[in-house]
């Protein structure tokens, strides 16, 4: 496949400091010189980033002509309160969402409204019933499995139940052994699903933010990589420098093996990505 026919993707949050709304302009401004197929931003479920995702959105959109996808996510949510935030992305002009179940934080678990949707399946359900084709859905994979998730084959029943559900496409958890990817293909294709699963990269820029994240989703840090990471402690350069090889590695073998392209978790950072980027040779 020519690379020009591949998808790919940024991934943004909501800026959570004025200075981060500030920066966002540039960061966004930065990444669409690379012209990816859209960009997609992060929800808080049951947080206070919520209005941020569509104010990120507005902006890519106003700022670049770029395709945003707003990720929404249904745990602790009403029909009505997803019914509204539809409506709001369709008068917009968004084409594209990201149907995620979510996690609540644990501080709103206590007191939080009961929700409507349990799993992911029910919302794109919902979103289906309610809007027929307006949206392409994408929904989350995990080639490592989902750690809330009883077995691994329960975990690939309840992937087929979203796509089964109407799901246009999927990005994965990221993951830094190609191996599970390509696994995770092999077994939708044997399951006879045809939508495309896009692999999520996330750039290496700091070991214990690495280290945390990994734990939180379930990601899993091969011990070589994450032994020369701890080596070179607070050295940061080296940090990235290694990262950005393991990244480059990881991106390029996904992509020769028939990858239909990379969603990029951005960090809200562009100089990681785009280094990323230059290294496989994308075009722009
Ligand atoms: P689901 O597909 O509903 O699965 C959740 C868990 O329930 C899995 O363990 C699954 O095996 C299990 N399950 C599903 N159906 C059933 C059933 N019927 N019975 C029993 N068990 C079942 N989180 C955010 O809060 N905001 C974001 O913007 C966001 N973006 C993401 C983007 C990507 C690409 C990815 C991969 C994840 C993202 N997440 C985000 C994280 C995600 O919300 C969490 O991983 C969440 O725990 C699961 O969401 P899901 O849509 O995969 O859920």
């Amino acid at each position: 496949m020519n690379k020009h026919d591949l998808h790919f993707s940024f991934e943004l949050f909501p800026p959570r400091t004025p200075v981060g709304w500030t920066n966002l302009p540039k960061l966004i401004g930065e990444l669409a010189t690379v012209k990816p197929a859209f960009f997609s931003v992060t929800y808080g479920a049951g947080g206070s980033e919520q209005n941020g995702t569509y104010d990120t959105i507005i902006k890519v959109i106003e700022q670049t002509g770029i395709e945003a996808a707003p990720h929404l996510t249904c745990v602790g949510s009403t029909r009505a309160n997803i019914a509204g935030l539809l409506a709001q992305y369709k008068a917009a002009g968004v084409r594209r969402i990201v149907a995620l179940r979510g996690d609540l934080p644990a501080t709103a678990m206590s007191n939080a409204a009961p929700g409507e949707f349990r799993y992911a399946n029910e919302l794109i359900e919902f979103i289906r019933e309610t809007h027929g084709e307006h949206f392409t859905l994408e929904v989350a994979a995990y080639p490592e499995m989902h750690p809330q998730a009883a077995n691994p084959q329960a975990d690939f029943e309840a992937y087929v139940r979203k796509v089964k559900a109407g799901a246009h496409g999927a990005v994965t958890q990221y993951f830094y052994n190609a191996d599970a990817y390509f696994d995770f293909v092999e077994r939708s294709e044997k399951a006879g699903l045809t939508i495309p699963v896009v692999p999520g990269v996330m750039p290496i820029v700091n070991t214990s933010q690495l280290l945390r994240f990994s734990a939180a989703c379930g990601a899993d840090i091969p011990r070589w990589i994450k032994l020369r990471l701890e080596s070179y402690g607070e050295d940061k350069a080296s940090v990235q420098a290694f990262g950005l090889e393991v990244v480059t590695r990881l991106s390029e073998t996904l992509l020769r093996g028939g990858a239909p392209g990379i969603h990029f978790y951005t960090l809200n950072q562009a100089e990681p990505t785009l280094k990323l980027w230059r290294n496989l040779g994308l075009p722009g």
